[in-house]
């Protein structure tokens, strides 16, 4: 069983080096009984590169997730086929997305937490992205957080990956004016020319951030979805406008640092009444079905974009990984370990 094992806890950039992929010998077979009473056993197919594992890297306080074991595979979400089952609601056969290892084969003790793939006439890998958990977060993100109203001026940071690309998707389909930044001239192009963004530009071609607000977006942004933090929050918490919104998605600029940096313009909460709102993800779930009923016509009928950088081979994961933080993923990154 091929496996990626995190060597031990990271500080600053990870490396490909801080893995390893290790060959272990593994019996395709459930064990039996006690903690197994419930459990599958899944060939692994896609893997999901995702920020929020670089926090797992490290001893963790105050994190909603847990901290990866040194010595023990990376757990991340994939989509898997079941070859064996001892749980009523799965059988040999079924695909499903959710919390995996990163290895050929896993045995899964609790596997309840984890959707059933129905719909296979998409690409498998969908549900590492738009049809899962980046996808979810775009929707909940951005209908449940941003209180969007038709016409309203949009920013979008970090917007060509997972989950930016869908956030400008559903801003422009709700009649926003919708604007990104991304880090290079051709995911700024992806913006423009294939997912449709009114505006696009590159936050690392630009000195001064306030001032490329102030160009894009001479009236303010009424919400802003955030996916980087550091110095763009504070040149966007400038901009906003009075009663904006600011769903705070993630902090991708400040995962490798050990002090985080400070923000210096948060007293534009207070004069412009803006509203900042955290969330996670898995609040929202129980929002799936819908969601699905949302963009799988979307999909089917080419409504809606969408883009993928996949590596092949669980070799390939590490780069794939660390590649988030340089941004050298166009799009959202995945992990083929086997195609059935
Ligand atoms: P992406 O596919 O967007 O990949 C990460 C991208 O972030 C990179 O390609 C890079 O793009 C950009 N980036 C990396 N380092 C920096 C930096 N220092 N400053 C600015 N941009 C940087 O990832 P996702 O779409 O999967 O995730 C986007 C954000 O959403 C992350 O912050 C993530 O943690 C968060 N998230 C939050 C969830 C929640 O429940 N709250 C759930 C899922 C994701 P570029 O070339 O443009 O710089």
């Amino acid at each position: 069983n091929k496996q990626v094992i995190l060597k031990n806890y990271v500080s600053g950039f990870p490396k490909e080096s801080d893995m390893e992929v290790k060959t272990t010998a593994l019996k395709l077979k459930l064990p039996d009984g006690g903690d197994y009473s419930a459990a599958i056993l899944v060939k692994n197919l896609y893997l999901s590169c995702d920020p929020y594992m670089r926090s797992r890297m490290r001893k963790l306080e105050g994190h909603y997730a847990e901290a990866y074991t040194p010595g023990s595979p990376i757990v991340g979400l994939g989509v898997a086929r079941v070859l064996e089952s001892n749980n009523p609601k799965f059988s040999k056969g079924d695909l499903l997305w959710g919390l995996t290892r990163w290895e050929e084969y896993s045995v899964i003790a609790d596997p309840e937490t984890r959707f059933k793939i129905h719909n296979t006439d998409v690409p498998l890998s969908y549900y590492t992205g738009i049809l899962g958990m980046p996808g979810m977060t775009a929707y909940a993100g951005f209908f449940e957080i941003c209180s969007p109203k038709k016409g309203e001026r949009v920013f979008i940071s970090a917007a060509s990956g997972a989950v930016g690309q869908l956030v400008g998707q559903f801003a422009k389909a709700f009649g926003c004016y919708v604007i990104g930044s991304a880090g290079t001239k051709e995911k700024v192009d992806l913006l423009k020319n294939k997912f449709g963004f009114d505006e696009a530009f590159n936050y690392k071609e630009e000195q001064d951030l306030n001032a490329a607000l102030k160009r894009y977006f001479p009236d303010g942004i009424d919400i802003y979805f955030e996916n980087v933090g550091g110095k763009m929050l504070d040149a966007v918490l400038l901009n906003m406008r009075v009663h904006g919104r600011i769903a705070v998605c993630g902090l991708i600029s400040q995962y490798n640092l050990e002090q985080h940096e400070g923000i210096h313009n948060l007293f534009c909460l207070i004069t412009k009444r803006i509203k900042m709102e955290g969330f996670l993800v898995f609040d929202y779930y129980h929002l799936y079905p819908k969601f699905l009923d949302m963009v799988l016509p979307q999909i089917k009928e080419g409504k809606i974009a969408y883009v993928e950088d996949i590596a092949e081979g669980l070799e390939n994961a590490p780069s794939a990984l660390i590649g988030l933080f340089s941004g050298r993923n166009v799009g959202k990154q995945v992990v083929v370990v086997a195609r059935e």
